[in-house]
């Protein structure tokens, strides 16, 4: 008889599954036609009513099945009490057949940290079009470090027509690899910037200047602008602005480590995943697959010093 999976790999087939249900959601919500938009902190920080279904839906499907597990969303919503058909508890059976890496084999569920972003690129997605910016993140956090991630892209392809599959799942284990996607690496010699495309400050576009970039491509999320470097079509996420929170770097982190990529906040400094630490990436974003310290030794020491950790 086999041994019983490894912890890490049953909450990761598990998150699999659980961001799959998720996607459903946020595709029926909005063609449900009904949005419920709120205001958080101001216009350029909404929360729909698929946020916070989604959110519900992971952190009570994820608590159910690992109750000792810490899970921190996004949204500040209760996770008692959630219907039933929010539930989920199925997994992805190919995930569960992988090798856990030797140094995760041990890890205990009170060990573990789960940082939930139930919808990134909210404000796309509120806009109705540029759909495929959109992404579910659900991020896996031991001893401090990012590990593990899934990324729904609940509208890949949906504008290649009839026929193409709607959604996918991309999935990362560090020392095992991502899957889910073509690893590509973007053009040789070219400098393609990808940064935010609602959160713009003079600093951002101070700093995108300064890298003398041939081409700067302003996208929504933090999911999607990591799946443009892993797909080739950016060579680096740059945005020198607080603003992003651990729940949009978590899983796009280990996704991009996992294929031997690196992600940094502004300064060089690597993110902190443990339960305690400030939600705010207060110094910014800076990510490649490819060449980042061509990046990070030209981003000036003016707007590093504007940016406090
Ligand atoms: P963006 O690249 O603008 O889509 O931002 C990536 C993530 O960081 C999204 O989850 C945004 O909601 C969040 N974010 C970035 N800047 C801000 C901001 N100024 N206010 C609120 N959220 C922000
Ligand atoms: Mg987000
Ligand atoms: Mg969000």
């Amino acid at each position: 008889r086999m041994a019983s999976p490894a912890l890490l790999m049953r909450v990761v087939a598990s998150a699999y599954s659980v961001a799959e249900k998720a996607a459903t959601i946020v595709r029926n919500v909005m063609s449900a036609g009904d949005l419920g938009i709120v205001e958080k902190a101001g216009p350029n920080d909404l929360q729909t009513k698929a946020d916070r279904l989604v959110q519900m839906s992971i952190c009570a499907s994820l608590a159910r099945k690992f109750p000792k597990v810490t899970i921190i969303g996004e949204e500040d919503l209760p996770t008692d009490d959630v219907t039933e058909e929010l539930i989920e508890d199925g997994h992805c059976e190919e995930i569960l057949k992988k090798p856990c890496p030797a140094q995760y084999a041990g890890i205990k569920e009170e060990e573990l940290v789960i940082w939930v972003d139930p919808l990134d690129g909210t404000k796309e997605y509120t806009e109705g079009c540029l759909l495929d910016h959109v992404t579910v993140l659900i991020g896996i956090a031991y001893g401090g470090k990012a590990i593990a991630g899934v990324i729904n892209q609940p509208y890949y392809n949906y504008e290649a027509g009839a026929g193409a599959v709607l959604g996918r799942t991309i999935w990362g284990v560090l020392g095992i690899g991502a899957f889910g996607f073509q690893l590509t690496e973007a053009p040789a010699g070219k400098h393609i910037i990808v940064t935010t495309r609602s959160h713009s400050s003079t600093l951002v576009n101070e700093c995108i200047s300064a890298l003398n970039p041939d081409t700067v491509i302003r996208v929504g999320g933090a999911g999607n602008k990591v799946i443009q470097l892993i797909e080739g079509k950016a060579s680096a996420y740059i945005f020198a602005s607080p603003g992003c929170k651990k729940w949009d770097t978590c899983a796009p982190e280990a996704i991009l480590h996992a294929v031997g990529g690196k992600i940094t906040d502004i300064r060089g400094n690597s993110f902190q995943y443990n339960k305690e630490v400030k939600h705010m990436n207060s110094a910014g974003v800076l990510a490649t697959l490819r060449n980042y310290d061509y990046y990070a030794s030209r981003i000036p020491n003016t707007v590093k010093e504007s940016l406090v950790p």
